[in-house]
């Protein structure tokens, strides 16, 4: 039976709600990633099977709010943003909440302005050891509310066990994302880790497992993202890949691959157990489901893709990566992009906020395929189906519990 969680009603949607919960009941085991079709007559919309709030970001809202429930008249501050969804932010903002750090570590309010009866939330992302030691001192139980989310937590778990057993542990991430830090920092104390940040880095990292680059060249390839005290070439004796949760699983898959092989020409096929840790199982449910989904709702023939989600989302830039080359694809993080039939407003991840003209085509029927972050509330992806649907006069309401019920 799946945790339900309190969050905010604004945030939820009966209608995006009674879809999964129809596909939910009717596969059970999770098997069938074919999309849920809602056809409204001249738009149809392809919804992914799995998309948007996971458990790690639902589990944070709960906590957030309930903080603020549960300390009237108290200072509240977040370590950062909460999860990276504009909107949830900012209403936590306009409910008193500030921030302490920007979402790359940029301190907005020094930790010396806190007061011991201050409350502090930890958000869905986790923190470093070191501003958890921070808090402490300043008399501040960091785990009142720590919503870091519990997958994150298994990641440092695995990789600090693993550190203990003297492997260093390559971390699939973005070196200046929260949750990367977070965890490069919780590993470090325990062994060496060095973080990469996508294949071409990790192909660069396994050039000096083998041994083919000069030893000091790797503090200039890894500078800031090998732990303090690094040994090359010892410390790439024995590795273990985990991931910053929210990156496409199958590069952090290709990665380990390639860790797996530079290892074996190293030391040979038969002493891989010694030198390799399996970590598959640190892979992140929600990721892996959603962006499996995008692969299979990318089967259906459309004539573009919306993808909802904050810009900053990393796990959301990763569903538009998927669908780039192979459909038109509009990353939008609310209803209010989109402007128009004729005119969008979103995130073109090579050029940054453009406007589209011409966005819809001109046909009798427009098959849409959408999906949306892991931070997006179903509240946001309704309104993005319903603007859409407003764009085509013809169309039937999309709240109309016949077409639904025929739809899933
Ligand atoms: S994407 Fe995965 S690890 Fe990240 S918050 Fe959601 S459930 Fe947790």
């Amino acid at each position: 039976m799946p945790k339900h969680f309190n969050i905010p009603r604004a945030y939820r949607s009966d209608f995006i709600g009674e879809i999964k919960r129809r596909r939910a009941s009717a596969d059970t085991r999770k098997e069938d990633l074919s999309p849920t079709a809602i056809d409204l007559g001249p738009v149809c919309f392809h919804m992914a099977r799995f998309f948007g709030f996971c458990y790690g970001v639902e589990n944070a809202i709960e906590i957030a709010y309930r903080a603020l429930e549960d300390n009237p008249g108290k200072r509240i501050f977040l370590l950062s943003e909460m999860i990276h969804n504009p909107h949830v932010n900012s209403d936590l903002l306009s409910r008193g909440v500030s921030f302490l750090q920007t979402a790359h570590g940029e301190q907005l309010i020094p930790f010396s302005e806190l007061r011991s009866d201050d409350v502090i939330i930890v958000p869905a992302f986790g923190t470093t050891r070191e501003i958890f030691e921070k808090l402490e001192s300043l008399g501040i139980n960091p785990q009142s509310y720590n919503a870091t989310c519990p997958f994150v937590e298994k990641v440092w778990k695995r990789g600090r066990q693993l550190a203990q057993q003297g492997y260093t542990i390559v971390i699939h991430g973005k070196h200046t994302h929260e949750e990367t830090r977070a965890t490069f920092s919780q590993i470090r104390i325990d062994g060496p880790s060095v973080v990469v940040r996508d294949k071409a880095e990790a192909e660069l990292l396994a050039r000096y497992v083998r041994g083919e680059l000069p030893d000091e060249q790797f503090f200039v390839d890894f500078a800031g993202r090998s732990s303090p005290g690094f040994r090359v070439p010892d410390d790439l004796r024995r590795l273990g890949v985990v991931n910053q949760t929210t990156m496409l699983a199958e590069e952090t898959h290709e990665i380990s691959q390639l860790m797996r092989e530079a290892v074996v020409a190293r030391f040979g096929v038969d002493a891989i157990e010694q030198h390799f840790a399996d970590t598959r199982d640190t892979l992140c449910y929600a990721t892996s489901e959603n962006q499996r989904s995008m692969r299979a709702l990318l089967e259906s023939p459309a004539d573009l893709a919306i993808v909802v989600g904050g810009y900053n989302s990393s796990n959301t830039s990763h569903l538009v990566e998927l669908c780039e080359g192979k459909v038109p694809v509009f990353y939008v993080k609310d209803a209010d992009e989109i402007h128009s039939r004729e005119e969008i407003q979103h995130l073109d991840l090579h050029k940054g906020v453009v406007t589209t003209k011409s966005w819809l085509p001109q046909k009798d029927k427009v098959h849409i395929l959408v999906s949306a972050g892991a931070s997006c509330p179903d509240a946001m992806v309704e309104a993005v189906l319903s603007r859409v649907a407003s764009l085509f006069p013809q169309s039937r309401p999309l709240q109309d519990g016949s077409r639904l019920a025929a739809a899933v």
